[in-house]
């Protein structure tokens, strides 16, 4: 039988690890604080943040959330984002993307401080990531991936990662990661032939699918005994959320399930970190930003 790996227990015991560094923290002086910039009112955007209020208050991290026009100009955007920098009481923004079409998002982004960027949007932070250097921090959908398989006692040491999908936000940086931990990772993108798709995806004893693509992964791609971490967060022909992985939830005996050792769930499988992963990093921000003074 396959095991479910759920994000809520990760999510819970990362926020009461972080809590007790929090009350720390506030004890010396320092209210860790997360400066949330949202253009608008996009559903997901909204949607996101309410999650992240929710566990920024669970995890005694304040939050400031500043909205503006979606017309905002690029230079008033831009401004706004150097004041946070110089605001020495916010130690983490995150700024909603994508941003307006008017917008040079790449120009903005790299406005952003690495030492506050806890989403890994900037490439201070990116670099950091390659050059297993203390700048900025990874993005936290990444960062999810990795959490998950420590919780549940995967290590990563020696093993055979196959990572599918090589986009900023999750593929290339989790390679990084993966790699760090001293696995041998094989990564797949949209030219890998088919033929070397399903060989890399069944020769792995950890598979990580960040493509895009609704139930996209057959259980033709994949091995067995496998622990599977699927990222995929898509809509199917029913309107139904479901993974990159073709993994039946209601029956997890059957199909990818029955061959699976681990998996995660969609939803509630990676997706219910990544807010306790933004908190962590702004916690670690607030330390690093103490330590400085
Ligand atoms: P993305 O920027 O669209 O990147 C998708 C990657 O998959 C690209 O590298 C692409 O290859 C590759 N790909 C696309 N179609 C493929 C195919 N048919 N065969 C092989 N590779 C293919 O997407 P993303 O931002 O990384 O997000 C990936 C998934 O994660 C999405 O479902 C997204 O909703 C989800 N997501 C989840 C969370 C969470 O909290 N769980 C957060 C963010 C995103 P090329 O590089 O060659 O184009």
């Amino acid at each position: 039988m396959t095991e479910l790996l759920k994000g809520k227990p990760v999510a819970d015991r990362i926020t009461i690890e972080i809590a007790e560094k929090a009350e720390n923290l506030k004890a010396s002086g320092v209210v860790p604080t997360l400066a949330i910039v949202r253009l608008g009112k996009e559903p997901g955007d909204i949607s996101y943040e309410k999650g992240a209020v929710k566990r920024a208050a669970e995890a005694g991290v304040e939050v400031k959330s500043l909205v503006f026009d979606r017309d905002m100009t690029q230079e008033d955007l831009i401004a706004e984002i150097e004041k946070l920098n110089e605001e020495d009481s916010v130690h983490g923004v995150l700024i909603f993307r994508p941003l307006p079409k008017h917008i040079d998002e790449k120009a903005v982004c790299e406005v952003l401080d690495p030492a506050k960027d806890i989403d890994g949007i900037t490439s201070g932070s990116l670099a950091g990531i390659f050059m297993d250097s203390d700048v900025g921090f990874p993005p936290c959908t990444a960062a999810a991936c990795i959490e998950m398989l420590d919780h549940y006692g995967y290590d990563l040491k020696g093993k055979k990662v196959t990572v599918m999908g090589r986009s900023l936000v999750i593929g290339k940086p989790v390679v990084m990661m993966a790699m760090r931990r001293n696995a041998t990772v094989t990564i797949c993108h949209s030219r890998t032939t088919a033929e070397d798709f399903a060989a890399a995806g069944s020769n792995a004893d950890i598979v990580i699918a960040a493509v895009g693509k609704a139930r996209m992964i057959t259980e033709d791609m994949l091995g067995e005994g496998q622990v599977i971490i699927d990222v995929g967060i898509n809509m199917d022909e029913n309107g139904k959320l479901c993974g990159d992985v073709d993994f039946d939830r209601e029956n997890p005996d059957e199909g990818i399930g029955a061959h699976a050792a681990a998996i995660t769930p969609v939803p509630a499988g990676v997706g219910s970190v990544t807010t306790a992963v933004l908190m962590k990093h702004v916690i670690n921000a607030a330390e690093k930003a103490a330590d400085r003074v």
